[in-house]
């Protein structure tokens, strides 16, 4: 019961590695806060979290493609109301978008996943902060890739909102250093058996993927005290703790 009482926010909690950590962050006895554009999706995470724990999830439908400066504040606000004090903030939501070089990259494309992948976490984590800082340790991890820190031909936005948001994760560190406990990390979670690595990469055999579950000693290390003393600020897959 590492996580009794935390509460967390996930998002894109209806699948893949958000769906997985929901479960693990529960089983340890955080209330999660499960966002998703997936009405359906989203009951039956609640459902199983109800079922199987002691917790007290929070459903919050809002598909990030059209969040607003107004929609995050309302997002804030509702959390605020119902737990006042918020403990971690796990981004996790991306959308891979379109494969293909920046010359055929649409602006439509680019807009809809920069929204989803660069604005959301950038608002969400500026309208949310008041309630980190209410927590010991607020933590606030940033969902990295490998395409992070090398530009990769045909990754189009996908690549740039990744490296963009390693960035954003290193302003706020800065800017946050000494005067706070909050943390924030990115992590890339390396190649992971989930319906967007079969997305990118269709002629692989998943089977020969590591599932969402094996990540779970990385997702319970950022609450655990180790990770106050870590100077590091960006994990990848693999890297001791
Ligand atoms: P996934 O299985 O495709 O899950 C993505 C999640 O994000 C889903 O819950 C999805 O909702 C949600 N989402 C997407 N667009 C959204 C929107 N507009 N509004 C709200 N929610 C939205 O992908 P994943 O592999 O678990 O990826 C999780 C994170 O890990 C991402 O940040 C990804 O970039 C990163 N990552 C993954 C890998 C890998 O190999 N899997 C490697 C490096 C980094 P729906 O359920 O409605 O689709």
């Amino acid at each position: 019961m590492l996580l009794k009482n935390k509460n967390i926010l996930i998002t894109g909690a209806t699948d893949g590695i958000g769906a997985q950590i929901s479960k693990l962050y529960s089983s340890h006895g955080a209330n999660i806060i499960l966002l998703g554009r997936n009405e359906e999706k989203l009951n039956k995470i609640y459902d199983d979290i109800i079922e199987n724990t002691d917790t007290k999830p929070l459903i919050l439908e809002c598909d990030l493609n059209q969040i607003s400066d107004n929609g995050a504040k309302e997002i804030a606000d509702a959390i605020s109301d119902e737990y006042g004090v918020l403990h971690g903030l796990i981004h996790n939501a991306a959308e891979l978008g379109k494969l293909t070089s920046l010359e055929n990259y649409s602006l439509d494309d680019w807009d809809k996943l920069m929204r989803v992948n660069l604005t959301a976490p950038f608002l969400l984590t500026k309208y949310l902060l008041p309630s980190l800082k209410e927590a010991d340790n607020g933590r606030v991890i940033l969902t990295s890739s490998g395409v992070a820190h090398k530009g990769r031909a045909f990754w189009g936005a996908y690549s740039i909102s990744k490296a963009a948001l390693k960035t954003m994760q290193e302003i706020f560190s800065e800017e946050f250093e000494g005067s706070s406990s909050i943390k924030f990390f990115s992590f890339d979670p390396g190649a992971t058996r989930t319906k967007m690595r079969s997305a990118a990469y269709p002629a692989e055999d998943p089977n020969n993927l590591k599932s969402a579950e094996d990540l779970n000693d990385y997702y319970l290390w950022f609450f655990s005290k180790k990770s106050n003393q870590k100077e590091i600020n960006f994990i990848s897959f693999g890297d001791s703790l």
